[in-house]
């Protein structure tokens, strides 16, 4: 493999851009009309304009993205998370056009990017799985039926959704049908794809993944589990390895459980096994995720892996040279996804220029960012800037270490979740650890918010002061000097 190109945008595509150069592999960026000034364009090692701002015109589109990798000649092309990361299409495209793709094949990727067949593997694979139907229903009686038959609440689903989208919890049978009817509207719409299925809603639950790896040659390995319990829109903002209540039993368990779905179903790549956990620590799949997840990072940073150096690697035939009890996880990670959304106005996005844009720096922060000062965040894509990720030798010192983190990035001209972050992580329930995907609808309160804010405030005004302070200091010997 001497050329990968990236079918992405933004922090992913620097991301892996870094990974690839590192391995002395040449990159290519492909970018849209709204995306030439971004950093990763000018991180690769070549770059091709593929089309307008629309995602449809240009990162979604395969005929557009295959000509780019031949016209320059690459010999492997990386999706990233969104877009056709999980598109089985795609993966079969690239490989006809004779190229690597970096992922699963096409048939792994269908079978469990779509929800329902991917609960179909789970449970022959014997993995535990939240009661629901075994298809898709149509009929609005025959799932209301059934509903009552797992009893209230419930959750709909879209088959083949993603990004917290096509969801919809459902407490009680008189408001079924008409969030049944929007849950299949809204599927057709994001997803081009009406499919839904009935779910038991699990109450309070936390979100917990296993992140897998596994070769062509038959290994598969789990590199332990992250929680990613702190949602808005039932899309993670705060994730962190390991979780602060997995013991090393459930560890063991549910990596097991991660291992043999991803042997059942002959997986090669990275990949992550979601499962959804309830208040007495009984776990159930919810979904794999057949690509490189955006909270990623976290698991690097306590297994000291480089995650897309072990996919390019796996695309390219190598085995996987250590085994499962080689893997341990080393104190505690934890990242922010700094969104441009405001969270006093119910995390809407929050678009245009970075004014400012400072990050925070230091020993054990990592940031991976897109943008940068100047910048317009645009509005066709996902509004996320950046991923703050810090790590600590124990959890106490990763949280600490995010606070100040949160209090010395700067960005000005669009409101973002750090606050949010902030609000989060200093929170009572978060520091011990008993917080569900409830947290945003339970605690967060705008006039606590509020006060984080101002606390943060100050911290980014001591930024600019200090920049103020310096500039007096070397002027002051100027005046001596006279
Ligand atoms: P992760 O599962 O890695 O935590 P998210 O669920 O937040 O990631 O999704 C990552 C990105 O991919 C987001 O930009 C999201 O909107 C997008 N995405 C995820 N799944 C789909 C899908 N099936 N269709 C379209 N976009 C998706
Ligand atoms: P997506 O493909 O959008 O990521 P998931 O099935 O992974 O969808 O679910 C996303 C989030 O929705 C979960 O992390 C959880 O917060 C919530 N959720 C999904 N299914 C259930 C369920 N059965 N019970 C409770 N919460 C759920
Ligand atoms: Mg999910």
């Amino acid at each position: 493999m001497k050329k990968i190109l990236i079918a992405n945008r933004g922090e992913i595509a620097s991301r892996i851009i870094r990974s690839a150069s590192q391995m002395g592999i040449g990159t290519v960026a492909i970018f849209s009309e709204a995306d030439r000034k971004m950093p990763y364009v000018r991180q690769a090692d070549e770059a091709i304009c593929i089309g307008p701002p629309q995602s449809s015109d240009s990162y979604l589109s395969i005929d557009k993205i295959i000509e780019a990798a031949l016209e320059c000649e690459a010999d492997a092309i990386h999706p990233g998370y969104g877009f056709l990361s999980e598109n089985g299409r795609f993966s079969d495209a690239v490989k006809e056009a004779g190229l690597t793709f970096i992922g699963p094949s096409g048939q792994t990727i269908d079978m469990m990017g779509d929800k329902l067949a991917a609960r179909k593997i789970a449970t022959r694979a014997g993995v535990p799985l939240v009661p629901g139907t075994e298809s898709a229903v149509t009929d609005t009686r025959v799932a209301l039926d059934f509903a009552r038959d797992i009893g209230f609440p419930v959750i709909i689903k879209a088959a083949a959704g993603g990004g917290g989208k096509g969801m919809r919890i459902v407490r009680n049978e008189k408001d079924f049908t008409g969030q049944m009817e929007r849950a299949t509207s809204e599927a057709l719409n994001a997803f081009g794809n009406g499919a839904v299925f009935v779910e038991k809603y699990i109450e309070n639950p936390k979100h917990i993944e296993i992140q897998i790896l596994a070769d062509r040659h038959g290994n598969a390995v789990s590199l332990l589990e992250r929680e990613c319990s702190i949602q808005r829109r039932h899309q993670k903002v705060i994730e962190e390895a390991p979780s602060a209540v997995v013991d090393s039993d459930l560890r063991k368990a549910m990596g097991a459980d991660a291992v043999r779905l991803a042997e059942f179903c002959k997986y090669e790549s990275a990949g992550t096994v979601e499962f959804i956990m309830d208040e007495n620590r009984n776990y159930y799949f919810l979904e794999m995720n057949t690509r490189l997840q955006v909270e990623h990072p976290v698991t690097e940073l306590v297994t000291n892996t480089d995650l897309v150096a072990w996919q390019i690697r796996i695309a390219r035939g190598e085995k996987i040279n250590f085994s499962q009890h080689q893997v341990e996880a080393r104190g505690h990670a934890l990242e922010l996804r700094v969104y441009a959304e405001d969270p006093y106005n119910d995390f809407l996005p929050s678009t245009g220029r970075l004014e400012d844009y400072q990050p925070p720096a230091g020993l054990h922060i990592r940031v991976d960012d897109g943008y940068e000062r100047g910048l317009d965040v645009p509005v066709y894509y996902d509004p996320m800037l950046s991923k703050l990720i810090v790590w600590g030798k124990n959890r106490d010192e990763a949280i600490a270490r995010m606070l100040y983190a949160i209090d010395h990035y700067l960005v000005e001209g669009v409101e973002t979740t750090l606050s949010f972050g902030k609000f989060a992580i200093d929170h009572e329930a978060f520091r011990k650890g008993t917080f569900t995907t409830l947290f945003v609808e339970q605690y967060f309160k705008l006039d606590e918010l509020r006060q984080a804010d101002e606390k943060r405030a100050f911290g980014a005004g001591l930024i600019a002061l200090n920049h103020y302070k310096k500039s007096i200091k070397t002027y002051r010997p100027v005046i001596r000097e006279k």
